[in-house]
C-alpha cells in the first residue's frame, strides 16, 4: 500500500517538474518568451506611466483619484481643479 502512494506521490512530482522545465525553457529560450517578457515590460512602464503627473511627480496607486469616466488623476490636481485654480 506505501509503495503505491510513493509512487503516486513521485509520479506527481515528476509531472510538476517537468512542467515547470517546459515553462522555463518557453520563458527564457524562445521567442515567445521573449516576446510575453517584452510585453510585460511595456505594461510595467505604462503603468508607472501613468502614475505619473508631469506636474507633481509620481504617486501611489492608492493615493490616485478614479474619475467617472474610469480614468485616472494625480490627487493634487484633482483638487486644484474641484478648487477651481486651473
Ligand atoms: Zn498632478
Amino acid at each position: 500500500m506505501n509503495a503505491i502512494l510513493i509512487e503516486g506521490v513521485l509520479f506527481i512530482a515528476l509531472l510538476a517538474v517537468a512542467t515547470t522545465l517546459v515553462v522555463f525553457i518557453v520563458r527564457y529560450y524562445t521567442a515567445a518568451g521573449r516576446a510575453l517578457e517584452q510585453t510585460r515590460n511595456r505594461k510595467a512602464i505604462e503603468h508607472a506611466a501613468s502614475l505619473t503627473c508631469y506636474r507633481h511627480g509620481a504617486h501611489d496607486e492608492r493615493s490616485m483619484v478614479r474619475l467617472e469616466s474610469g480614468e485616472v488623476m494625480c490627487p493634487e490636481c484633482y483638487r486644484e481643479v474641484t478648487d477651481g485654480r486651473v
